[in-house]
């Protein structure tokens, strides 16, 4: 078992899959941490009104999914961040 980079337990990645589930795209492989320190909201995203997951450093509920996010990227060729009009020229 990896150490959860956030609080240093042993990540039980069955728990954290589970917890990842509505992102559909992740699974614990894409995560350093456990499902304690995983947060996931549900009907988040502004885009596909899917489930989003808030990195442990933001304080604010992201508006897009990780899909949409990648999504954008590809479209626009410049990262959104997580959140609708907190574009950084
Ligand atoms: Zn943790
Ligand atoms: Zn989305």
């Amino acid at each position: 078992m990896k150490p959860c980079q956030s609080c240093q337990t042993d990540i039980d990645e069955y728990l954290l899959d589970k917890q990842l589930e509505p992102l559909r795209e992740l699974t614990a492989d894409d995560f350093n941490i456990c499902a304690d320190c995983a947060t996931i909201v549900a009907d988040a995203c502004v885009k596909c009104s899917g489930a989003v997951y808030v990195p442990r450093n933001e304080s604010v509920t992201p508006d897009y999914c990780p899909a949409c996010r990648s999504d954008l990227i590809d479209c626009t060729g410049h990262d959104p961040g997580w959140t609708r009009g907190h574009v950084s020229t």
